[in-house]
């Protein structure tokens, strides 16, 4: 009938091949296993309680700094943060996202992977990324430290970050990538 002819006609257009039901591609990559639940921090027997969890991950390119800090706010939402709890999350989000779409991957290909956990008002944010790793973290993380001075960067990032939440953690390794989590506890509003 009609319908069933106009979804053939989509398929096609999407697939590319007429009898390949299947898009064809390799998508394994993108399933998600019992270890990155497990990496997620849930325990598998259940019993979480009043946590909740969310992971995305998205390229590294500097359009999805926006998208990071939006992820950050939604997820909030059910917190009930303050304006400016949120201002300084966003800011910290962004800060780690753009370090590792920069410094992390120089701009090239690869992706960022996210981790946002809410337990009991605590927030905590991890940014990942699998790229050039820090070869010196105490050195990166001081104030005015940059190396990319041509790029205009002024080394702040960090420092905002450490300003903005309650506590920073970095791990990095040269060829591995780099790690940063941050921490944040939101004010109880009555
Ligand atoms: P700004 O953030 O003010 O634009 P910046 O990014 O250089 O400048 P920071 O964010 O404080 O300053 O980072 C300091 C340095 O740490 C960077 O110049 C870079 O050498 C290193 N660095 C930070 N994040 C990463 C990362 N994800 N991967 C590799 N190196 C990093
Ligand atoms: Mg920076």
């Amino acid at each position: 009938d009609w319908a069933q002819q106009k979804f053939e006609l989509f398929r096609r257009k999407r697939c590319g091949s007429e009898s390949e039901p299947t898009c064809g591609a390799d998508l394994s990559h993108l399933r998600i296993t019992a270890a990155d639940y497990r990496i997620a921090g849930r325990d598998e027997a259940g019993g979480v309680g009043m946590e909740n969890h969310m992971t995305v991950t998205f390229d590294a390119i500097s359009e999805n700094e926006a998208f990071a800090r939006m992820v950050v706010s939604a997820f909030l939402v059910g917190a009930n943060p303050m304006v400016s709890e949120l201002d300084d999350v966003k800011t910290a989000v962004s800060e780690a996202v753009t370090n590792a779409i920069i410094h992390g991957y120089e701009e090239k290909v690869g992706y960022v992977l996210m981790r946002c956990i809410l337990k009991e008002k605590q927030l905590t944010v991890c940014v990942q990324d699998f790229g050039h790793g820090i070869a010196d973290i105490a050195r990166a993380r001081e104030p005015f430290y940059t190396t990319k001075p041509e790029l205009e960067r002024s080394g702040m990032g960090f420092a905002f970050m450490e300003t903005f939440m309650d506590h920073v953690e970095v791990t990095s390794e040269i060829g591995v990538g780099t790690t940063v989590t941050m921490t944040k506890q939101l004010q109880d509003q009555t």
